[in-house]
């Protein structure tokens, strides 16, 4: 069936009354799109976004969609754009956010808000995170409602501020204030992609757990005395053993549904070795050794199976000639999602086994709250699974569980069904500095295009 549809567009032939996209104008209209956005500087610090905002605004509302600005602070307003559904079904939220992190213009091939062509690419800050989605977001809903699509749903654009630096302006802003606003079934966002690696496309990315920071604060106390005649009780002590102990735990490891998948379908595009490993995980013979190789050599693994701690900061003494009486480490802890984190301080406790040393909860890194991981049960991710193969040649899905944390938890947390996608990114580009956040970033110009593409047929076969 979906041959034959493609069959008749690409013949040009009217399909349930709806006149065929035209491609080629669509694709100079997202060029054009695109290239407008990331030359609008939104660099967060200091968070300017209303440009971004006016600029969508006025894109929408030429197409006769209607837009709701919510503003903290009226530099910094949030966009919501709906295109009306019959209401058969709960609402589909399509989010990008506009702000950007910041720059070193020194470090910069092309101007980092030129949105300059070049070799295939797109050189611009932004144009992997998060002006891609943006535009994808943007398109999609100009398209659905051009092609008069019918939708058994509403379709939500939200365009949030303040995700790079501070939620407070934008996804918490919604949430806390106006969330009838964005409130849906589903949800289409950042945090996944198409990998390509020597060129070749390997898998489908679709983020669809992420784990909770927590902050951890150990605190060793003791007398303070003179240097010159040391103390067993030396706060330092304690609290440099007890980093050791911390340190050296592995917490319990636990898989969920999505590293479940994540490790299956991830054997089956991988050499022999590597999917011996992936599949022998939970096989008691084996996984000692295996999680002794995912902490040495993979570590981003290592962190997907249990709830982590790296100890970050640690502070103590300010002269060489006093024992001091108190000394404090930070520890970043990663929850994995149904983490009891007022049992794992005991168990922290019970590992330190030292009454001198206080183990006590920080403010919550980050800020995000704990959220349920999504289904990989619903019809939405059979969509994605089934457009995606359609649009990346048959390649796998691997549902994905971020170590780092999105504006998706606050989403998750109020029971939407998350589902992070993206454009194909070439996994050599980032660690030749070219990637989300590096010195430079840029895009494949082709890989845009068939982001948004795919962007668009999953929100209409998720809506339709
Ligand atoms: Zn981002």
């Amino acid at each position: 069936m979906r041959t034959l549809l493609l069959l008749l567009y690409s013949l040009g032939l009217p399909l349930f009354g709806q006149a065929p996209p035209d491609w080629t104008a669509f694709e100079t209209e997202t060029l054009k799109h695109f290239q407008a956005l990331v030359r609008l500087d939104t660099s967060d610090p200091p968070g300017v976004e209303l440009p971004a905002v006016e600029y969508l605004k006025k894109a929408l509302e030429a197409e006769g969609i209607p837009v709701e600005i919510f503003a903290r602070d009226p530099q910094r307003p949030n966009l919501v754009a709906r295109l009306k559904g019959s209401g058969a079904k709960r609402p589909l939220l399509l989010m990008a956010h506009t702000d950007v992190v910041n720059v070193d213009p020194a470090k910069w091939t092309f101007p980092p808000f030129g949105a300059v062509r070049d070799g295939g690419y797109i050189y611009g800050r932004g144009t992997v995170d998060d002006k891609d989605n943006l535009v994808a977001c943007l398109m999609t809903m100009l398209l659905l409602k051009r092609m008069g699509t019918p939708l058994s749903r509403d379709v939500i654009f939200l365009a949030e501020a303040g995700e790079e630096g501070n939620v407070r302006f934008g996804i918490l802003h919604m949430v806390e204030n106006h969330f009838a606003a964005i409130d849906a079934e589903y949800c289409l966002a950042e945090g996944g992609g198409a990998n390509r690696t020597a060129g070749k496309l390997r898998y489908v990315g679709v983020s669809t757990a992420e784990k909770i920071p927590n902050g951890v604060r150990l605190i060793s106390r003791g007398p303070a005395g003179h240097g010159s005649r040391p103390l067993r009780s030396n706060a330092i002590v304690h609290l440099s053993q007890a980093v050791a102990k911390v340190a050296a735990w592995q917490p319990p490891m636990r898989l969920n549904d999505t590293t479940r998948a994540y490790f299956e379908r991830l054997a089956t595009i991988s050499t022999p070795e590597e999917a011996e490993r992936y599949n022998n995980i939970v096989n008691p013979d084996k996984t000692e050794a295996i999680q002794e190789y995912f902490a040495v050599h993979e570590p981003g693994h290592n962190s997907m199976l249990r709830t982590s701690i790296s100890p970050n900061i640690i502070k103590g003494g300010y002269r060489s000639n006093v024992i001091p009486s108190e000394a404090e480490a930070t520890l970043d802890v990663r929850a994995l999602p149904d983490e009891d984190m007022a049992r794992f301080l005991e168990r922290i406790r019970a590992v330190i086994a030292d009454p001198a040393v206080e183990v006590a909860p920080a403010s919550r890194g980050g800020g995000r709250p704990p959220a349920p991981p999504s289904r990989l049960d619903t019809p939405a991710f059979a969509a994605i699974e089934r457009v995606a193969r359609q649009y990346y040649s048959g390649a796998i899905v691997l549902p994905l569980m971020q170590t780092g944390a999105t504006d998706m938890s606050y989403l998750r947390s109020r029971g939407i069904q998350c589902y992070g996608i993206g454009p194909a990114t070439d996994s050599e580009d980032g660690p030749k500095g070219f990637g989300a956040h590096s010195d430079q970033e840029r895009i494949l110009e082709a890989e845009l295009r068939r982001f948004v593409r795919f962007h668009w047929d999953l929100a209409r076969a998720i809506a339709e």
